[in-house]
């Protein structure tokens, strides 16, 4: 299994990460794990984790909750980050409405320049979408960047017109084991195979029969068993189709 989107620098990791890791590290079942950043100062915490752990892979970039505490230059840092070791791709960037504590057009303006850096190293994005729907997919669509949605939460009808006007996989996590979650298991029905990532987002969305534990990549298996039934095919199967997709996005991850 590979772990596409984790947040194991959060302190609720902090007090066990380096048995986590090293689980992770002698594990047969988890064969890479990416760490998803929320900010700068995030950012070089994810690199420093990924250089120092063979499984582990980087993404570098500002959350829409921390696109009011940039800093002068940070497009510069950001643009230097992204070259480092094990650095895949641009993330966790995108709109967060739901708290809305950032204003709106700071976060579009982040999500923007964020873009065109990821569109200038050619490198793909992790985006955070949280009921910014429509903002999200035209500011997507227009930056011409390839990517994924990660835990999307859209429709269908959103997904059908992201993947015929540019080059977008969807991710999904614990979210589907949920018993309220009918809408996204409709969505990952829906999904084609080929476009299909899954990830953890732990130390958050703990899948059943975990909810209410801390997530990591281990809890991950309940995620996969959920989606390849409702796929209608093996563990392994998923396993296998996943794991392309996720090369297949992320190119630099053969290259390290
Ligand atoms: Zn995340």
């Amino acid at each position: 299994m590979i772990d596409t989107h984790a947040h194991y620098t959060d302190s609720r990791f902090r007090e066990d990460i380096a048995d986590i890791l090293s689980r992770i590290d002698s594990s047969d079942e988890i064969e890479y794990v990416i760490e998803a950043s929320t900010s700068i100062e995030d950012s070089i915490n994810a690199i420093e984790l990924a250089k120092n752990n063979k499984k582990l892979f980087a993404l570098v970039g500002i959350h829409p909750s921390d696109a009011d505490e940039i800093k002068v230059g940070w497009e510069d840092e950001l643009r230097s980050l992204a070259g480092y070791d094990k650095v895949v791709g641009i993330g966790e960037i995108g709109l967060d409405y739901y708290y809305d504590d950032v204003d709106r057009d700071i976060q579009k303006d982040v999500l923007k320049k964020q873009l065109s850096i990821a569109a200038e190293l050619e490198l793909p994005v992790v985006i955070h979408d949280r009921e910014a729907h429509k903002d999200v997919i035209d500011i997507c669509l227009e930056s011409g960047v390839r990517g994924v949605f990660h835990c999307y939460s859209g429709s269908i009808e959103s997904a059908k017109q992201l993947m015929s006007k540019g080059d977008w996989y969807f991710s999904f996590n614990g979210v589907v084991t949920f018993k309220n979650a009918s809408k996204v298991r409709e969505v990952v029905e829906f999904i084609p195979l080929d476009r299909l990532l899954i990830e953890t987002d732990c130390p958050y969305l703990t899948p059943v029969p975990y909810r209410g534990k801390r997530n990591d990549s281990f809890l991950m298996r309940e995620t996969f068993k959920a989606i390849a039934e409702i796929k209608g095919i093996s563990f392994e199967e998923l396993e296998r189709i996943t794991r392309q997709n996720t090369l297949r996005l992320f190119t630099r991850m053969e290259t390290f």
